[in-house]
């Protein structure tokens, strides 16, 4: 999973995380407030209620109808609050019930009486004509013999218009809240996972030829910090232990190129003795069949010497400037008659100069090495095509061939060192399996790089990637020129 599906995820739980938090919250103040409004209005309805059982209602046989009538309306004022009041008895005859309120909301004469006698206190919901609906809170009240009820109600419309208002608020803001927090997150995750696509992005361009290489360190004194550190520790035992291995693969080689060079000097003095006849015709094959495993031998240590020298970093490579579409002219000049022994025709494509800064000669190798694979690898009568040319600011040298191709499960192994594909179809043709291994370490020490495609029947693909020149090297050239 890459840094950008980490954040990808990390966002989708966020948000779903923000969502419902906010949401929850969100209905959790719309209940809340929804209670406390409806408990405080119960509350003050029964304070209410009691005040009128204490203050009217213990002297209601003293009262006449309208005594009592002009009392309550002294006191409470019923109308002009939006409320209702309705003594009762149980029988069921009221003694008193207030006008109707200023807003004519309702109509206190339709209120139905209480259903319910036995419950000393009650509360109960009554809808209104139209939407609305009126909070009942009643006392029953024993006295002289007589059961007595103390009602009293309002709407409830100003609690609806203040939780309307509260899920307007709620709706608009939430989103608002949602996009800011999810925002932010993004902001946030994205900046806390910035070292880790560092790390991830340097990592990945780390290989063999820039083990010295090391990831950035971002100073946060955190676990990345840490991890960033112990990763680069992990990259210097890496470097040291490739160094060992490359360099003790340079010296092996190169301590086997001096018995060798001796090995077949030798044999060659003893090539020029045979000619004069003085060694039977078996021993001289013989002698012929070990200097030429000798030669080979010779062209391994070479190949594994020039190999492990670029690998630990030790060939130093030139930064001249020169123009690879010549050098590709002036190599395949030498190599002509490879190809003639062959009736190859080699074709070059080359509209105009391309200015490389590095090592002619090994990448003269370069040339070398893919035109004979090239040769190798075609039958008689086939065409290999050179191409040189400009792409991206970068310096392309592409060989092509119609030869036998590398079949596709093959391909990915044909860099790897003394890797020969289909070992049956090579035993006819020479070769140790180095040439691209060496083609690939000079393209690497370059800061090039080489690639193969290739149809097993049809042909093969070879191309190399080459920084350009900058222009100062370009400019000296041309000078010298
Ligand atoms: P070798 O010395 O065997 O040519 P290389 O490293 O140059 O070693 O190539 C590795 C293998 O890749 C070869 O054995 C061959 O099978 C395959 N190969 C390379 N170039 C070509 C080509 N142009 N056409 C077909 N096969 C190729």
């Amino acid at each position: 999973m890459n840094v950008r599906s980490i954040h990808v995820r990390l966002i989708l739980w966020y948000t779903v995380l923000v969502i419902f938090t906010s949401v929850g919250f969100g209905a959790y103040t719309y209940q809340s407030l929804r209670q406390r409004l409806y408990d405080e209005m119960k509350e003050t309805l029964t304070r209410r209620v009691e005040h009128v059982r204490d203050d009217v209602l213990t002297h209601i046989t003293t009262y006449t109808p309208d005594a009592l009538k002009r009392e309550i309306q002294d006191v409470y004022s019923p109308e002009e609050n939006d409320r209702f009041i309705r003594i009762s008895n149980s029988d069921g005859s009221t003694l008193y019930v207030s006008g109707s309120p200023r807003d004519k909301n309702f109509d206190p004469s339709r209120i139905p009486l209480p259903k319910d006698y036995t419950a000393k206190v009650s509360e109960r919901m009554e809808q209104l004509r139209s939407s609305e609906k009126l909070l009942l809170v009643g006392f029953i009240t024993p006295l002289a013999g007589n059961n007595y009820v103390v009602e009293m109600g309002a709407p409830i419309d100003q609690i609806d218009s203040a939780l309307r208002k509260l899920i307007i608020t709620l709706l608009i803001g939430l989103p608002v809240i949602i996009i800011i927090a999810v925002a932010g997150g993004s902001l946030l995750i994205r900046r806390a996972l910035h070292p880790v696509e560092t790390i991830r992005a340097t990592a990945e361009q780390i290989t063999f030829s820039n083990l010295r290489q090391r990831l950035p360190v971002a100073a946060t004194g955190d676990a990345l910090e840490h991890l960033a550190k112990t990763l680069n520790q992990m990259l210097e035992r890496l470097d040291l232990a490739y160094q060992q291995a490359s360099r003790f693969s340079a010296d092996a080689s190169h301590e086997l190129r001096t018995p060798l060079t001796i090995m077949r000097s030798e044999l060659e003095s003893i090539e020029s003795t045979m000619h004069a006849g003085q060694l039977p015709l078996a021993i001289r094959e013989r002698i012929g069949s070990v200097l030429e495993e000798a030669e080979r031998l010779s062209g391994i240590v070479e190949g594994l010497f020039a190999i492990a020298r670029l690998d630990a970093g030790e060939a130093k490579i030139g930064h001249e400037a020169f123009d690879l579409a010549a050098l590709v002219r002036s190599t395949v000049e030498q190599m002509q008659l490879l190809a003639e022994e062959k009736r190859i025709s080699i074709l070059i494509d080359a509209p105009g100069p391309v200015f490389v800064a590095g090592d002619a000669a090994r990448l003269k190798q370069v040339i070398v090495n893919l035109l004979d694979n090239a040769i190798k690898y075609t039958l008689a009568g086939g065409i290999i095509t050179f191409s040189v040319f400009l792409e991206q600011a970068k310096a392309i040298l592409r060989i092509k061939d119609n030869g036998i191709g590398i079949p596709s499960e093959e391909l990915p192994h044909i860099f790897e060192r003394f890797y020969r594909a289909d070992k049956v179809r090579s035993r006819t043709t020479q070769g140790a399996g180095l040439g691209l291994s060496i083609v690939r370490a000079i393209c690497q020490a370059h800061g090039g790089t080489a690639q193969v495609q290739s149809t097993e029947g049809t042909g093969t693909i070879v191309t190399i990637e080459l920084p350009l020149a900058d222009r100062n090297l370009q400019e000296n050239f041309n000078a010298a020129a």
